[in-house]
């Protein structure tokens, strides 16, 4: 086998891997979802809706965010509704759209937060070292991803108009953050910045 031959081998490999991930966090989120009365889409927007809810108070966020159309997240919203787990509430221009978790829809988020401790547990016993290094690829790789135009919405440092690649020498805190004025650990890199604004974003702050 070349040289070549093997990195590819090895790429096949990771993405098998991840592939195999990916089939196995999904049928975990179908059994925690069917546990708690929701569909697995129902779910994620519960518990996104406990994240930052005001990025993602509407339908048309959420479901850019899900890489679903806008009516199937509004049918979603309107299960959700009628669950009396979610509300609307008038949005600033006075039309009924604005989401919000009810105390009941808060309650189900708290019991769904722990749907994926299988991971969480399996993670644990992996060095810091190692989870920095894989989390840092992971982020390189999903920032690939949306310039492809595969994944859609991300709040990562790796697709933040803020993030500085490369700008430090110390190989454990490589970037920058030019919104927090900060650089950023590997460990440190974030998957759901309240911060974050993509890349092609219009400059709303000011630019440290
Ligand atoms: S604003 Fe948030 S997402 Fe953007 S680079 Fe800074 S820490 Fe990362």
């Amino acid at each position: 086998m070349t040289d070549t031959d093997g990195t590819a081998g090895l790429d096949r490999r990771l993405a098998d891997a991840l592939e195999r991930l990916g089939h196995g966090m999904r049928s975990l989120a179908q059994r925690t979802a069917r546990e708690h009365g929701l569909s697995p889409l129902q779910q994620q927007v519960v518990l996104a809706l406990a994240k930052h809810t005001q990025a993602r108070g509407e339908v048309a966020a959420l479901a850019a965010e899900f890489d679903v159309s806008t009516p199937t997240m509004s049918d979603a919203v309107t299960a959700l509704e009628r669950k009396e787990l979610v509300v609307r509430s008038p949005g600033t221009d006075g039309r009924r759209r604005t989401l919000a978790l009810t105390g009941t829809g808060e309650e189900v988020a708290r019991g769904l937060s722990s749907w994926d401790d299988p991971l969480t547990t399996a993670l644990a016993g992996i060095s810091e070292q190692d989870k920095a290094v894989a989390l840092h690829t992971l982020l390189r790789a999903i920032a690939d991803l949306q310039r492809a135009g595969v994944v859609s919405v991300t709040r990562m440092c790796t697709t933040c108009r803020f993030f500085g690649r490369d700008e430090h020498p110390e190989p454990d805190a490589p970037h920058h953050c030019h919104l927090l004025h900060i650089p950023l650990p590997l460990t440190g890199l974030r998957t759901d910045c309240p911060e974050h604004e993509p890349v092609d974003a219009p400059a709303r702050r000011k630019r440290g």
